[in-house]
């Protein structure tokens, strides 16, 4: 038996980076899964790489947008009849590049990254665990980021924003502990992704390709499986007992600040 045999499982970002590993090791491990994103190109690039026989439901949703969040809710549950764990896992980095002061920063930045990173987050809360609560079972997992845990990663309104999943993980399990809905979050470091790989470019075009993870302790950066290795803990039932937790997976770059 799989860890998440007889499971459906929803995958937000799923088109791309930690969204799409975590999608694959979901139906690796048996669950039926929902991959969401804004683009289909990513999605359709996902269900190809998923293995043979894997139930999928793929959808294009701005989880910003509530009536398209409900609509997917209400899909799901007319296809698969449940919905078991819920990865909140798109995102999009701070528009303004180069991470200026706060004192520079736009008003409609902020409106941008935190509609996304936070309240995208909170509508697939929102519409997704009343299902949970009524079968007394389920598991949310949000990703925040070490931006969201300290300064200086990320610019102003990205760790804003992961700062602010940090805090609706907390305030979630504790609205939705009674009915054993879990929620818990990731804080992944840097990642080699779709939101990072400009860095990664311009990196290894200027020869500090040896830079780059080189401030955590174990001096590498993090590939997508490691991180959704993380999510699928806490989807998980070996996570059980565990509820409105942010967990680092960083190789120790919070550990020494
Ligand atoms: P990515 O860009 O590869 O994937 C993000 C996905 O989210 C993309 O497929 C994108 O299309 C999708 N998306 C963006 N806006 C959306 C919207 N409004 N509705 C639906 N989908 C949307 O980046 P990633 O690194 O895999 O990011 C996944 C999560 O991990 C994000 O929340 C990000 O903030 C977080 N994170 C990443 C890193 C890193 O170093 N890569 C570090 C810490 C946290």
């Amino acid at each position: 038996m799989a860890r998440f045999d007889n499971r459906v499982a929803i995958v937000t970002g799923a088109g791309s980076g930690i969204g799409r590993a975590t999608a694959l090791r979901l139906a690796r491990e048996g669950a039926r899964v929902v991959l969401a994103d804004v683009s289909d190109a990513g999605l359709l690039d996902t269900e190809n790489r998923l293995p043979e026989g894997a139930e999928c439901l793929r959808r294009v949703v701005d989880v910003s947008d509530e009536p398209q969040v409900k609509a997917l809710v209400d899909e799901i549950l007319a296809h698969f009849g449940q919905v078991d764990v819920l990865c909140n896992i798109a995102g999009i980095a701070s528009t303004q590049g180069s991470h200026p002061p706060v004192t520079e920063n736009e008003r409609a930045e902020w409106e941008q990254v935190l509609s996304v990173n936070l309240i995208g987050s909170m509508l697939l809360i929102k519409h997704t665990a009343p299902h949970m609560q009524a079968r007394k079972v389920g598991s949310i997992v949000n990703t925040a980021s070490v931006a969201g845990l300290r300064s200086g990663a990320g610019g102003n309104a990205y760790s804003a924003s992961k700062a602010g999943v940090v805090n609706l993980t907390m305030t979630a399990a504790c609205d939705l502990g009674d009915d054993n809905v879990r929620v818990n979050a990731v804080c992944p470091g840097l990642v080699e992704t779709g939101m990072t790989q400009a860095v990664f470019d311009y990196a290894r075009a200027h020869e500090k390709a040896h830079k780059l993870g080189s401030r955590c302790e174990l001096r590498r950066y993090g590939d997508p499986e490691e991180i959704a290795a993380a999510i699928l803990f806490f989807a998980s039932d070996d996570a059980s007992y565990i509820t409105g937790q942010a967990l680092p997976v960083d190789g120790g770059n919070t550990a020494s600040l």
